[in-house]
């Protein structure tokens, strides 16, 4: 899907703040941070959303919350938290079609769920 944003970001073919990339994701800065750290992890081949995971794909989905992890350390709010969010659907408030991983921490988060 040459014209997904998120594929142009990993091909750095669109400008994005990345901050981490690997063989498998890519991650970079949120356009609209929600919160001080809003980073948002991509698999680097496109996938459009969790419905579209196979069995075979379980190996990346571990790896982008595993990244996640990472990167909230790195960002020093791993002991204060943060919330990891992937957004499905038109109910779930999905609006970029490419698999992606909200890592949103550095204040309380004010929103409950739903
Ligand atoms: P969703 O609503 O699909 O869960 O999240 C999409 C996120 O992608 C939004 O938070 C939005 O701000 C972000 N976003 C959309 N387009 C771009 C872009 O071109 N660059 C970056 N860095 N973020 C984007
Ligand atoms: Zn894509």
């Amino acid at each position: 899907m040459s014209n997904c944003i998120f594929c142009k970001i990993v091909r750095e073919e669109a400008p994005a703040a990345i901050v981490y990339r690997d063989e498998q994701v890519t991650a970079f800065r949120d356009i609209h941070p929600a919160a001080p750290t809003h980073i948002l992890i991509v698999p680097n081949r496109h996938i459009d959303s969790v419905n579209a995971l196979t069995a075979e794909d379980e190996s990346l989905a571990g790896h982008l919350l595993t990244v996640a992890g990472q990167l909230a350390a790195r960002e020093g709010i791993a002991e204060t938290g943060y919330r990891v969010i992937t957004n499905t659907g038109p109910h779930g408030g999905q609006t970029v079609s490419h698999l992606h991983v909200h890592l949103i921490g550095g204040q309380p988060m004010r929103h409950p769920m739903g």
